[in-house]
Protein backbone atom coordinates (compact mmCIF):
# COMPACT_ATOMS: atom_id res chain seq x y z
CA UNK A 1 0.00 0.00 0.00
CA UNK A 2 1.28 3.69 -0.99
CA UNK A 3 1.78 5.82 1.81
CA UNK A 4 1.22 9.28 1.78
CA UNK A 5 0.69 10.15 -2.16
CA UNK A 6 -2.12 8.75 -3.96
CA UNK A 7 -0.71 7.07 -6.88
CA UNK A 8 -3.04 6.20 -9.81
CA UNK A 9 -1.84 3.29 -12.51
CA UNK A 10 -2.74 3.58 -16.46
CA UNK A 11 -3.28 0.05 -18.74
CA UNK A 12 -4.16 -0.33 -22.34
CA UNK A 13 -6.31 -3.41 -23.31
CA UNK A 14 -4.26 -5.93 -24.54
CA UNK A 15 -4.36 -7.28 -28.25
CA UNK A 16 -4.47 -11.18 -27.58
CA UNK A 17 -6.16 -13.16 -25.15
CA UNK A 18 -2.61 -14.92 -23.64
CA UNK A 19 -1.52 -10.63 -23.13
CA UNK A 20 -5.78 -10.68 -21.44
CA UNK A 21 -4.23 -13.62 -18.83
CA UNK A 22 -1.05 -11.55 -18.33
CA UNK A 23 -2.35 -8.33 -17.90
CA UNK A 24 -4.37 -10.04 -15.15
CA UNK A 25 -1.38 -11.02 -13.26
CA UNK A 26 -0.01 -7.22 -14.09
CA UNK A 27 -2.56 -5.84 -12.11
CA UNK A 28 -3.02 -8.32 -9.22
CA UNK A 29 0.93 -7.69 -8.57
CA UNK A 30 0.09 -4.29 -8.51
CA UNK A 31 -2.84 -4.32 -6.41
CA UNK A 32 -0.13 -4.06 -3.47
CA UNK A 33 0.17 -0.45 -4.59
CA UNK A 34 -3.69 0.60 -3.24
CA UNK A 35 -3.85 2.69 -6.43
CA UNK A 36 -6.78 5.60 -6.02
CA UNK A 37 -7.64 4.59 -9.31
CA UNK A 38 -6.55 2.85 -12.66
CA UNK A 39 -7.58 3.58 -15.85
CA UNK A 40 -7.98 2.26 -18.84
CA UNK A 41 -7.01 3.72 -22.80
CA UNK A 42 -9.63 3.69 -25.79
CA UNK A 43 -8.38 3.80 -29.08
CA UNK A 44 -9.88 6.97 -31.22
CA UNK A 45 -12.81 6.40 -33.15
CA UNK A 46 -14.05 3.68 -31.11
CA UNK A 47 -10.69 1.29 -32.54
CA UNK A 48 -10.06 -0.61 -28.87
CA UNK A 49 -14.25 -0.20 -27.66
CA UNK A 50 -14.73 -3.21 -26.92
CA UNK A 51 -11.07 -4.06 -26.00
CA UNK A 52 -11.36 -1.34 -23.50
CA UNK A 53 -14.76 -2.47 -22.23
CA UNK A 54 -13.08 -6.11 -21.35
CA UNK A 55 -10.03 -4.42 -19.50
CA UNK A 56 -12.38 -2.04 -17.66
CA UNK A 57 -14.61 -5.49 -16.44
CA UNK A 58 -11.15 -7.12 -16.01
CA UNK A 59 -9.61 -4.33 -13.62
CA UNK A 60 -13.02 -4.13 -11.55
CA UNK A 61 -12.34 -7.31 -10.40
CA UNK A 62 -9.13 -6.31 -8.76
CA UNK A 63 -9.12 -2.77 -8.23
CA UNK A 64 -12.25 -0.71 -6.34
CA UNK A 65 -12.29 2.01 -8.96
CA UNK A 66 -11.59 2.21 -12.18
CA UNK A 67 -11.57 5.09 -14.43
CA UNK A 68 -11.93 4.31 -18.59
CA UNK A 69 -10.76 6.72 -20.71
CA UNK A 70 -12.97 8.11 -23.79
CA UNK A 71 -11.56 9.98 -26.51
CA UNK A 72 -13.94 11.70 -28.58
CA UNK A 73 -12.87 12.52 -31.77
CA UNK A 74 -15.23 11.11 -35.12
CA UNK A 75 -17.71 10.20 -32.35
CA UNK A 76 -21.56 10.74 -32.63
CA UNK A 77 -23.60 12.13 -29.67
CA UNK A 78 -25.41 8.89 -29.68
CA UNK A 79 -22.21 6.56 -29.52
CA UNK A 80 -20.93 8.45 -26.58
CA UNK A 81 -24.28 8.40 -24.49
CA UNK A 82 -24.45 4.75 -25.02
CA UNK A 83 -21.23 4.76 -23.96
CA UNK A 84 -21.25 7.02 -21.00
CA UNK A 85 -24.76 4.72 -19.75
CA UNK A 86 -23.16 1.52 -20.13
CA UNK A 87 -20.37 3.03 -17.82
CA UNK A 88 -22.79 4.82 -15.83
CA UNK A 89 -24.47 0.96 -15.40
CA UNK A 90 -21.30 -0.87 -13.92
CA UNK A 91 -21.00 2.28 -11.77
CA UNK A 92 -18.11 4.04 -12.95
CA UNK A 93 -17.42 7.11 -11.08
CA UNK A 94 -14.48 8.78 -12.93
CA UNK A 95 -13.47 9.16 -16.57
CA UNK A 96 -10.27 10.62 -18.53
CA UNK A 97 -11.82 12.55 -21.17
CA UNK A 98 -10.10 13.28 -24.50
CA UNK A 99 -10.40 14.31 -27.89
CA UNK A 100 -7.72 11.59 -28.97
CA UNK A 101 -6.30 11.09 -32.69
CA UNK A 102 -7.42 9.93 -35.54
CA UNK A 103 -5.06 7.90 -38.06
CA UNK A 104 -4.14 9.98 -41.15
CA UNK A 105 -6.61 9.48 -43.85
CA UNK A 106 -9.71 10.01 -41.43
CA UNK A 107 -11.82 13.21 -41.60
CA UNK A 108 -12.02 15.23 -38.12
CA UNK A 109 -15.59 14.76 -38.78
CA UNK A 110 -18.19 13.82 -36.31
CA UNK A 111 -20.14 16.24 -33.42
CA UNK A 112 -16.98 16.23 -30.78
CA UNK A 113 -13.75 18.56 -32.66
CA UNK A 114 -11.97 19.24 -29.16
CA UNK A 115 -11.57 17.45 -25.24
CA UNK A 116 -13.77 20.11 -24.26
CA UNK A 117 -16.80 19.01 -26.08
CA UNK A 118 -16.73 15.68 -24.62
CA UNK A 119 -16.26 17.61 -21.01
CA UNK A 120 -19.41 19.66 -21.58
CA UNK A 121 -21.22 16.58 -22.26
CA UNK A 122 -20.72 14.36 -19.76
CA UNK A 123 -21.13 17.43 -17.75
CA UNK A 124 -24.47 18.41 -18.93
CA UNK A 125 -25.82 14.55 -18.99
CA UNK A 126 -24.34 13.29 -16.28
CA UNK A 127 -22.70 15.41 -14.37
CA UNK A 128 -23.67 13.27 -10.54
CA UNK A 129 -22.24 10.40 -11.94
CA UNK A 130 -18.79 11.01 -12.96
CA UNK A 131 -15.48 12.79 -11.86
CA UNK A 132 -13.80 14.14 -15.21
CA UNK A 133 -10.20 13.82 -15.72
CA UNK A 134 -8.72 15.81 -18.62
CA UNK A 135 -4.74 15.89 -20.16
CA UNK A 136 -1.83 18.07 -19.72
CA UNK A 137 1.17 18.85 -21.84
CA UNK A 138 3.57 20.60 -19.52
CA UNK A 139 6.13 20.34 -23.04
CA UNK A 140 3.21 22.08 -25.03
CA UNK A 141 0.41 19.62 -27.08
CA UNK A 142 2.41 18.38 -30.71
CA UNK A 143 -0.40 20.13 -32.53
CA UNK A 144 -0.66 23.29 -30.36
CA UNK A 145 -0.52 26.55 -32.23
CA UNK A 146 1.28 28.15 -30.24
CA UNK A 147 2.68 27.65 -26.09
CA UNK A 148 0.25 30.41 -24.88
CA UNK A 149 -2.57 29.19 -26.40
CA UNK A 150 -2.32 25.73 -25.62
CA UNK A 151 -1.70 27.21 -21.86
CA UNK A 152 -5.31 28.44 -22.96
CA UNK A 153 -7.50 25.80 -23.98
CA UNK A 154 -6.14 24.04 -21.19
CA UNK A 155 -7.71 26.28 -18.92
CA UNK A 156 -10.71 26.14 -20.57
CA UNK A 157 -11.07 22.15 -20.84
CA UNK A 158 -10.36 22.56 -17.34
CA UNK A 159 -13.55 25.19 -16.44
CA UNK A 160 -15.68 23.80 -18.46
CA UNK A 161 -16.14 21.31 -15.77
CA UNK A 162 -13.37 18.87 -15.36
CA UNK A 163 -11.84 17.58 -11.65
CA UNK A 164 -8.55 16.83 -12.38
CA UNK A 165 -5.69 16.56 -14.85
CA UNK A 166 -2.86 14.12 -15.70
CA UNK A 167 -0.04 15.34 -17.50
CA UNK A 168 1.91 13.81 -20.71
CA UNK A 169 5.34 12.25 -19.08
CA UNK A 170 8.34 14.10 -19.17
CA UNK A 171 11.61 14.34 -17.99
CA UNK A 172 11.97 17.87 -17.13
CA UNK A 173 10.37 18.70 -13.72
CA UNK A 174 10.98 22.99 -15.18
CA UNK A 175 8.67 22.59 -17.52
CA UNK A 176 6.23 20.25 -15.48
CA UNK A 177 6.35 23.42 -12.31
CA UNK A 178 5.60 25.95 -15.08
CA UNK A 179 3.26 24.62 -16.70
CA UNK A 180 1.12 24.08 -13.41
CA UNK A 181 2.13 28.07 -11.67
CA UNK A 182 1.35 29.44 -15.98
CA UNK A 183 -2.15 27.40 -15.54
CA UNK A 184 -2.88 27.76 -12.09
CA UNK A 185 -2.15 31.74 -12.48
CA UNK A 186 -5.50 31.31 -15.62
CA UNK A 187 -7.40 30.15 -12.20
CA UNK A 188 -7.13 26.57 -12.66
CA UNK A 189 -7.72 25.03 -9.45
CA UNK A 190 -7.80 20.83 -9.85
CA UNK A 191 -4.91 18.72 -9.04
CA UNK A 192 -2.72 18.58 -11.65
CA UNK A 193 -1.31 15.22 -11.51
CA UNK A 194 2.14 14.35 -13.26
CA UNK A 195 2.29 11.23 -15.57
CA UNK A 196 5.18 8.95 -15.04
CA UNK A 197 6.41 6.88 -17.86
CA UNK A 198 9.07 4.32 -16.31
CA UNK A 199 12.26 3.89 -18.63
CA UNK A 200 13.05 0.24 -19.89
CA UNK A 201 12.69 -0.05 -23.64
CA UNK A 202 14.97 2.87 -25.47
CA UNK A 203 13.31 2.41 -29.18
CA UNK A 204 9.67 2.41 -28.00
CA UNK A 205 10.48 5.17 -25.75
CA UNK A 206 12.18 7.28 -28.47
CA UNK A 207 8.96 6.10 -30.82
CA UNK A 208 6.39 7.06 -28.53
CA UNK A 209 8.07 10.86 -27.35
CA UNK A 210 8.57 11.54 -30.70
CA UNK A 211 5.06 11.16 -31.56
CA UNK A 212 3.06 12.71 -28.48
CA UNK A 213 5.67 15.54 -28.11
CA UNK A 214 7.97 14.43 -24.96
CA UNK A 215 11.32 15.29 -24.86
CA UNK A 216 13.91 12.98 -24.09
CA UNK A 217 16.90 15.18 -22.22
CA UNK A 218 20.18 14.36 -24.49
CA UNK A 219 21.95 13.42 -21.64
CA UNK A 220 19.35 10.29 -21.22
CA UNK A 221 19.17 9.62 -24.84
CA UNK A 222 22.91 9.50 -25.39
CA UNK A 223 23.08 7.11 -21.89
CA UNK A 224 20.20 5.06 -23.28
CA UNK A 225 21.84 4.58 -27.07
CA UNK A 226 24.92 3.10 -25.46
CA UNK A 227 23.53 0.78 -23.80
CA UNK A 228 22.30 -0.98 -26.98
CA UNK A 229 20.64 -4.35 -26.06
CA UNK A 230 21.74 -4.36 -22.38
CA UNK A 231 18.19 -4.49 -20.97
CA UNK A 232 19.63 -4.75 -17.37
CA UNK A 233 21.83 -1.64 -18.10
CA UNK A 234 18.61 0.31 -19.15
CA UNK A 235 16.56 -0.72 -16.94
CA UNK A 236 18.56 -0.06 -13.89
CA UNK A 237 19.77 3.34 -15.49
CA UNK A 238 16.01 3.80 -16.29
CA UNK A 239 14.60 3.11 -12.54
CA UNK A 240 17.62 5.64 -11.10
CA UNK A 241 16.32 8.39 -13.60
CA UNK A 242 12.45 8.10 -12.54
CA UNK A 243 13.14 7.31 -9.00
CA UNK A 244 14.76 10.96 -9.12
CA UNK A 245 12.05 12.33 -11.51
CA UNK A 246 9.71 11.72 -8.71
CA UNK A 247 12.12 12.41 -5.60
CA UNK A 248 11.93 15.90 -7.26
CA UNK A 249 7.76 16.42 -8.15
CA UNK A 250 6.82 14.57 -4.36
CA UNK A 251 9.38 16.75 -2.43
CA UNK A 252 7.26 19.64 -4.46
CA UNK A 253 4.58 18.45 -2.98
CA UNK A 254 2.67 17.02 -6.18
CA UNK A 255 -0.87 16.10 -5.79
CA UNK A 256 -0.06 12.61 -6.88
CA UNK A 257 1.86 10.23 -9.67
CA UNK A 258 0.05 9.09 -12.46
CA UNK A 259 2.23 5.60 -13.68
CA UNK A 260 1.88 4.60 -17.24
CA UNK A 261 2.91 0.98 -16.81
CA UNK A 262 2.85 0.07 -20.14
CA UNK A 263 0.79 -3.23 -19.08
CA UNK A 264 3.82 -4.03 -16.63
CA UNK A 265 4.31 -4.59 -13.18
CA UNK A 266 7.93 -4.13 -12.31
CA UNK A 267 8.97 -1.18 -13.21
CA UNK A 268 6.30 0.98 -11.46
CA UNK A 269 7.06 -1.45 -8.21
CA UNK A 270 10.66 -0.70 -8.36
CA UNK A 271 10.11 2.69 -8.52
CA UNK A 272 7.54 3.13 -5.80
CA UNK A 273 10.02 0.98 -3.89
CA UNK A 274 12.84 3.35 -4.18
CA UNK A 275 10.70 6.14 -3.42
CA UNK A 276 10.19 4.09 -0.14
CA UNK A 277 6.40 4.37 -0.87
CA UNK A 278 6.02 0.92 -0.27
CA UNK A 279 5.87 -1.48 2.48
CA UNK A 280 7.28 -4.41 0.90
P1 LIG B 1 -7.61 18.71 -26.63
O1 LIG B 1 -7.62 19.17 -25.23
O2 LIG B 1 -8.86 18.85 -27.43
O3 LIG B 1 -6.42 19.48 -27.38
C1 LIG B 1 -5.98 19.04 -28.66
C2 LIG B 1 -5.31 20.19 -29.40
O4 LIG B 1 -6.31 21.16 -29.77
C3 LIG B 1 -4.23 20.96 -28.63
O5 LIG B 1 -3.19 21.25 -29.53
C4 LIG B 1 -4.93 22.25 -28.22
O6 LIG B 1 -4.02 23.33 -28.08
C5 LIG B 1 -5.87 22.45 -29.41
N1 LIG B 1 -7.06 23.24 -29.09
C6 LIG B 1 -7.88 23.10 -28.04
N2 LIG B 1 -8.89 23.98 -28.11
C7 LIG B 1 -8.70 24.70 -29.25
C8 LIG B 1 -9.40 25.76 -29.88
N3 LIG B 1 -10.54 26.28 -29.36
N4 LIG B 1 -8.91 26.26 -31.05
C9 LIG B 1 -7.78 25.75 -31.59
N5 LIG B 1 -7.07 24.74 -31.04
C10 LIG B 1 -7.53 24.22 -29.88
N6 LIG B 1 -5.48 9.17 -26.78
C11 LIG B 1 -6.35 8.18 -27.09
O7 LIG B 1 -6.76 8.04 -28.25
N7 LIG B 1 -6.81 7.31 -26.13
C12 LIG B 1 -6.44 7.41 -24.84
O8 LIG B 1 -6.87 6.61 -24.01
C13 LIG B 1 -5.53 8.46 -24.47
N8 LIG B 1 -5.16 8.63 -23.19
C14 LIG B 1 -4.37 9.71 -22.85
C15 LIG B 1 -4.09 9.93 -21.49
C16 LIG B 1 -3.31 11.02 -21.12
C17 LIG B 1 -3.04 11.26 -19.64
C18 LIG B 1 -2.76 11.89 -22.11
C19 LIG B 1 -1.88 13.04 -21.70
C20 LIG B 1 -3.04 11.67 -23.45
C21 LIG B 1 -3.85 10.59 -23.85
N9 LIG B 1 -4.19 10.35 -25.18
C22 LIG B 1 -5.07 9.33 -25.50
C23 LIG B 1 -3.63 11.18 -26.25
C24 LIG B 1 -4.56 12.34 -26.65
O9 LIG B 1 -5.77 11.85 -27.17
C25 LIG B 1 -3.82 13.14 -27.70
O10 LIG B 1 -2.72 13.82 -27.14
C26 LIG B 1 -4.69 14.11 -28.50
O11 LIG B 1 -3.89 14.62 -29.59
C27 LIG B 1 -5.18 15.31 -27.73
O12 LIG B 1 -6.14 14.98 -26.85
P2 LIG B 1 -6.63 16.06 -25.76
O13 LIG B 1 -7.75 15.44 -25.04
O14 LIG B 1 -5.50 16.58 -25.00
O15 LIG B 1 -7.18 17.21 -26.77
Amino acid sequence: MTKKVSVSLEFFPPKTPEAADKLLATARSLAVVGPEYVSVTYGAGGSTREGSLDTVRQMLSVFDSVAPHISCIGATAAQMEELLSLYAGMNISRLVALRGDLPSGYGQGGEFQRAIDLVRFIRERHAEQFLIEVAAYPEIHPQARSARDDLQFFAEKVKAGAHGAITQYFFNTDAYFRFVDDAYALGVEVPIVPGIMPITNFSQLARFSDACGAEIPRWIRQRLAGYGDDVASITAFGREVITDLCDQLLTAGVPGLHFYTMNRADPTLSILRNLKLLDS
